[in-house]
């Protein structure tokens, strides 16, 4: 058994150890997750939800462990009881709209009167879900609980990053008897998840880019559908005749909050012409109020970095600007206190589009901003990305603001604020663009469809045709 080491981000110590599951563990606990699916499925939807709910009041009750060891592995606290919170919602959400997204009814068929059918849905037995670091806990589930609800079985695969709720999170599924094998957690790195890939039935993936096209290779060659949700490098337009402080404040709550380590943080900023000037002042006033969090209730703002190698990914971002000719107004480079690493507040301008910093994914609080003269040339600039989850545009009014986020090449454009889907969960659908993603929507309650194969049943209640149409067809 090989073993992988796991860094206190607060301490840089390496204070935690999880197994590494080789293929063929990996293969036993997917075997293991088929062999329940069946009954899982066949128990019927209130069944599910029941068993679901019940693991949501267990969470409830005794979710405390799994937030303190989120805490540990992310350094920060409110979030970490956010993320639990969210998995509630999520279970109790999905468990609601279930019943209407899944419902079929028989219905007479259009075309031909004496024939009735129904839709019947046949989840993929075994979903794996593999999963990034920064937000450990709710992208382990986001994908997940749909796709319980609509009858599979999941094997989930944590980053090796951030591990550590994954011993209190089993002993929360153990407390269910009805979700043994339903809901498996297994640990490890690369291998792990390339595993689950070749011997699932179907896998969500939430990380990178460049793995995301790996997992869609490996998922091809194993011809299994492979929803992937990757990267982004979100812009923010400031459209002439913007409220500066309300972008300002709109912009940095989105770019720094989880020290910047979110998908969909805004990653640069293209200010018109007529209000650049006082919108980085704005910036860089509001960024420079905001505090470490050094301990858990102490009222700072940010964390250290959760991920040791990130920061070195931003210093080299950074370092790549100034040697093009960025200023930095705010802030900089990572900044290593007793094994801590930390980024604070950074705002850059003399930015342009042969840096990389403007270029490619960032994942720390550094808001580059760069000045257009023009429309045209901030839509240019805009979607002059690999990337589309997501952006903002700020604008006079929603109408003005609204027209232009029409032209952004981006699944989820909030008008006037910054990270507005979040609260779209159930309601509504968004897609990334790009390289950003693939595989429908995991926004709105029908992201249950994702998870299932549909099976059309029709019934002729009428006479059968006659053999006289097989004269018909062939023409003899
Ligand atoms: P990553 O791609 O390095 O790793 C993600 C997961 O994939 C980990 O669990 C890792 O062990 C596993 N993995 C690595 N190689 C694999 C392989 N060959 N086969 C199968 N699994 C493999 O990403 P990360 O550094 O953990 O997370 C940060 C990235 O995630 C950023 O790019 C960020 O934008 C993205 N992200 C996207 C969203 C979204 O919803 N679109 C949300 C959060 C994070």
């Amino acid at each position: 058994m090989t073993s992988i080491a796991v860094r206190n981000p607060r301490t840089g110590e390496f204070d935690y150890e999880i197994e590494n599951m080789d293929a063929g563990q990996t293969g036993a606990a997917i075997s293991a997750a088929r062999a329940a699916q069946h009954a899982w499925a066949q128990g019927g939807l209130p069944h599910r939800t029941a068993a679901l709910l019940a693991w949501a009041d267990e969470l409830e009750k005794n979710g405390a462990a799994i937030v303190e060891a989120l805490s540990v592995d992310t350094a920060r606290h409110r979030i970490s009881h956010e993320e639990l919170g969210a998995v509630i919602h999520f279970i109790h959400g999905f468990c609601q709209h279930a019943p209407d997204v899944l419902a079929t009814p028989f219905r007479k068929l259009d075309a031909h009167p004496d024939v009735v059918f129904k839709i019947t849905y046949a989840a993929y037995p075994v979903v794996g879900v593999i999963s990034p670091w920064n937000f450990p806990l709710v992208l382990s589930f986001i994908d997940a609980i749909p796709a319980l609800v609509a009858g599979a079985a999941v094997v989930i695969k944590p980053s090796e990053v951030t591990p550590r709720f994954i011993e209190p999170l089993r002993r929360s599924i153990a407390a269910i008897p009805a979700l043994a094998n339903i809901i498996t957690l297994v640990t490890g790195g690369a291998e792990t998840g390339a595993a689950i890939v070749a011997q699932a039935d179907a896998v969500v993936f939430t990380g990178s880019v460049p793995t995301g096209q790996k997992i869609a290779t490996a998922a091809a060659q194993a011809f299994i559908p492979a929803f992937l949700e990757l990267g982004g490098k979100d812009a923010a337009v400031v459209l002439a005749g913007s409220d500066v402080k309300r972008a300002a404040t709109s912009i940095l709550r989105s770019a720094l909050y989880n020290s910047g380590q979110v998908c969909y943080a805004i990653e640069r900023v293209y200010a018109h012409d007529s209000l650049y000037d006082a919108l980085v002042e704005e910036l860089r006033t509001q960024a420079g109020a905001m505090r470490r969090s050094l301990a858990a209730g102490d009222g700072g703002h940010y964390g250290p970095m959760i991920f040791e190698r990130q920061a070195q990914i931003i210093d080299a971002q950074l370092q790549d600007a100034l040697d093009k000719g960025a200023s930095i107004v705010l802030g900089g480079k990572s900044d290593a206190v007793d094994g801590a690493v930390w980024i604070d507040p950074t705002i850059v301008t003399n930015v342009d589009h042969t840096m990389t910093i403007m270029t490619e994914e960032t994942f720390g609080p550094i808001v580059p901003v760069m000045r257009f003269t023009d429309d045209l040339e901030a839509e240019r600039l805009m979607n002059d990305s690999n990337f589309g989850l997501s952006g903002a545009v700020f604008g006079p009014d929603t109408h003005t603001a609204g027209d232009f986020a029409t032209k952004m090449e981006a699944g989820g454009v909030s008008i006037n604020d910054t990270e507005l889907p979040r609260v779209m969960m159930f309601d509504g659908e968004k897609t990334a663009f790009k390289k950003s993603g693939m595989g429908g929507s995991r926004y709105g309650a029908t992201s249950i469809m994702r998870y299932v194969r549909k099976r059309a049943l029709l019934a002729n209640e009428g006479e059968v045709a006659s053999l006289d149409k097989l004269a018909e067809t062939t023409g003899a």
